[in-house]
């Protein structure tokens, strides 16, 4: 019970210390997710970023110098248009063709200044202006050229007209297509700049994808590494924490077993209300669990004993501390039981007891042999206050000795003749006076067989004045004239007359006395239910024979049987019955064992025989003897009733506790092994905790 105590004590196994686990692992997850959240973010703005300024770079491209391009080429078509308009009208004859052909002229001239006017609005290069104004000058130049061809065809000059075409106008006109060419050129470079300008912006925002793709990938991997270590860790931790609490709780399972298989074992809360108990419990305080747990331990309170003790009780447990003592408590069918308590406060965060842990155990049987021994002893106690009176009163005799003596007052010489004699003398032995003064008294109330030693102890007692019976009171034997025994009281004195040795006697009829101690000794040694042997009896016999067994090495074997599954016959058929089978299987044994067995209840329902002389061959025979025997007798009301025997034999080095515990092992033994049964055993004693595990 100690050790569980102990065990309730001490701490639990340590768990983990998860708090940094707790506390990084999600701020961990917070952070990175976040970071990445960010990042991926700052990217994507970033790439959008990148893609607008891509995209405006190609509406550039498609909005100016396709443009320009266009407005170019449109110059440059509607430049040699005309000129091969002023071919055609310079190469006809026909007036009409010549007229349209000129009109043809001067509609792409008309063309050519729109497409320039728009162009110059476009935003343009240094490049590009420079070569505009070159432009414009060799127009400018061209234009009277032109003017002067029409000029002759007009005037029906048309080889003139040829003339001036071919020296001066087509190589004029060709500078001018050469100059549109170069601005054609110029602009579509250009446009391959602005396309190569947004390829590197679109390729950079691709990086940047790419890029912040890695970064959010790389983050995501340290954080899952990370994570899965810590958890990796505290899955193991975790998994080791489970393993000890599945040990320690296996531990806790075996030590319960063990307490509760022996131990009445209960829970309360605060308030002393029941939460927990065990079979033990119920077993005898008779209720089942359900009508005891939420119920208040004071329903189990008998009135037998004084609330100080309760008052004290409670003062201590709710100091925190443990509380020992003994316990009345009434069963539910009212009968007691005796406890030996202990109970142990389980202090909460708050410094208060949160609960309270008792461990009892079942000593009504103890408490039962005590009060038996009590009475013996307070009638012990009268006893020796009623001889205390009487020796008083005794005294008073003897001071009036001569008036009115109540006890037999006889003198003797040194030769042993009565001098003598008072009434009560001759009332006691039936002598008068005058039969008996002058004989020898040995030879008058000494009962034949202690005679001799008689006259030898008064001669010593003459030479010496001394003797192992003055002084003193003994109690003798006597015997009456009628030839009956008796015991008397004799309190002898030397007296000294004429230097010799007289003797006084007084003596009084011990025969109540002896009777009455006789009946207390018998009280004292016998068991009031079966009238056999009780345990006091049995263990002063025991030690008595264990050794003489050990001084002359005589066989000496013991039985110890317990009634099988008695309380269910009490259970059944109730205790007075149960007491009836006892005092019955106590007559049947006693009446099949030799005389010199020591027959004796060992306790409850278990008895032990003693066989002086016996070893443990014999001893097992007569064990299955009776075993055989109480099987097949008839037990009144109950019918029948069967005992597990366990045998065993001194041994040398065997004391009175060895012999019992092997015994008591042989009879658990045979309990286990399925009752009814006799298991025998020789070899010494083992120190173990078997037995004291079956108590
Ligand atoms: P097992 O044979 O396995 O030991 O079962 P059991 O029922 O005998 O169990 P156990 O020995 O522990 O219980 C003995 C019971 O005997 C318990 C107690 O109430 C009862 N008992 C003990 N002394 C007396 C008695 O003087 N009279 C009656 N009627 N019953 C007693
Ligand atoms: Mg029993
Ligand atoms: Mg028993």
């Amino acid at each position: 019970m100690h050790e569980f105590i102990h065990m309730l004590n001490q701490s639990p196994p340590p768990l983990p210390d998860l708090a940094e686990t707790r506390r990084f692992t999600p701020r961990l997850m917070r952070w990175g997710f976040g970071a990445i959240m960010a990042v991926v973010v700052f990217i994507t703005a970033l790439s959008f970023w990148r893609v607008e300024v891509g995209n405006r770079v190609i509406d550039q491209i498609v909005s100016h110098e396709q443009v320009a391009v266009e407005l170019l080429y449109r110059m440059q078509l509607a430049s040699r248009d005309r000129m091969f308009a002023l071919v055609a009208a310079a190469h006809t004859d026909d007036p009409f063709e010549q007229d349209s052909a000129i009109q043809r002229f001067y509609a792409q001239g008309a063309a050519f200044s729109v497409a320039r006017a728009k162009l110059e609005q476009l935003s343009l290069t240094q490049t590009e202006r420079t070569l505009l104004a070159q432009q414009r000058e060799q127009i400018a130049l061209i234009l009277p050229l032109q003017e002067r061809v029409i000029e002759h065809l007009a005037s029906g000059r048309r080889a003139d007209a040829e003339q001036l075409m071919i020296d001066r106008v087509i190589p004029a006109q060709n500078q001018v297509i050469h100059t549109l060419t170069a601005l054609l050129d110029d602009a579509i470079v250009r446009t391959h700049e602005h396309a190569a300008t947004g390829r590197k912006a679109q390729n950079r925002a691709t990086a940047l994808f790419v890029v912040g793709g890695l970064v959010g990938v790389l983050l995501t991997w340290g954080i899952f590494v990370q994570v899965t270590r810590k958890m990796g860790s505290l899955i193991t931790r975790l998994a080791d924490t489970n393993v000890q609490l599945h040990e320690s709780n296996q531990d806790l399972a075996f030590q319960k077993l063990a307490l509760d298989e022996h131990n009445i074992v209960s829970v309360t809360d605060a308030h002393g209300n029941i939460t927990v108990v065990n079979d033990k419990f119920c077993e005898v305080s008779r209720y089942s669990s359900e009508e005891l747990l939420g119920q208040n331990h004071r329903l189990l309170k008998s009135g037998q004993q004084p609330d100080t003790l309760f008052d004290d009780l409670w003062a201590t447990i709710s100091a925190g501390k443990v509380w020992h003592g003994e316990i009345c408590n009434r069963r539910k069918d009212g009968s007691f039981y005796w406890v030996a308590s202990t109970i142990l406060p389980f202090v909460g965060e708050d410094g208060l007891p949160s609960r309270y842990v008792s461990v009892r155990t079942d000593i009504t049987a103890i408490k039962e042999a005590q009060l038996v021994l009590e009475r013996s002893r307070d009638e012990l106690e009268q006893l020796v206050q009623t001889r205390t009176r009487e020796l008083a009163e005794r005294e008073e005799v003897l001071r009036s000795i001569t008036r009115a003596a109540q006890d037999a007052v006889i003198m003797i010489d040194p030769a042993g003749l009565v001098t003598y004699w008072n009434p009560a003398a001759g009332h006691m032995f039936g002598f008068a006076e005058t039969e008996a003064v002058g004989r020898n008294l040995h030879d008058l109330i000494v009962p034949e067989p202690d005679l001799e030693r008689a006259h030898a102890g008064f001669s010593h007692f003459v030479a010496s004045g001394e003797g192992p019976a003055i002084g003193r009171t003994t109690t003798l034997q006597a015997k009456h004239r009628n030839g009956d025994e008796f015991p008397v009281d004799v309190s002898l004195s030397a007296i000294k007359l004429h230097g010799q040795w007289n003797a006084v006697g007084i003596l009084r009829d011990a025969t109540e006395r002896v009777k009455t101690e006789e009946r207390l000794q018998q009280l004292a040694t016998t068991d009031t239910l079966t009238g056999i042997c009780n345990r006091r009896c049995f263990d002063e016999t025991l030690e008595r024979e264990v050794s003489r067994a050990a001084r002359l090495s005589s066989p000496l074997s013991l039985i110890l049987f317990d009634v099988d599954l008695f309380k269910r016959i009490n259970d059944t058929f109730g205790h007075p019955t149960g007491d009836q089978v006892l005092a019955q299987l106590a007559g049947a044994v006693g009446g099949t064992i030799r005389a010199i067995d020591l027959f004796a209840r060992w306790g409850g329902e278990e008895f032990a025989i003693l066989l002086p002389g016996s070893d443990l061959n014999a001893g097992r025979l007569l064990a299955e003897k009776l075993r055989g025997m109480l099987e097949k007798q008839p037990f009144a009301d109950v019918g029948q009733v069967t005992c597990s025997f366990g045998v065993t034999e001194y041994a040398p080095g065997d004391d009175m506790d060895g012999l019992i515990k092997k015994a008591d092992r042989c009879l658990y033994q045979a309990k286990a092994s399925g009752r009814n049964r006799v298991e025998a055993y020789a070899t010494p004693a083992q120190p173990e905790a078997d037995e004291s595990a079956r108590r």
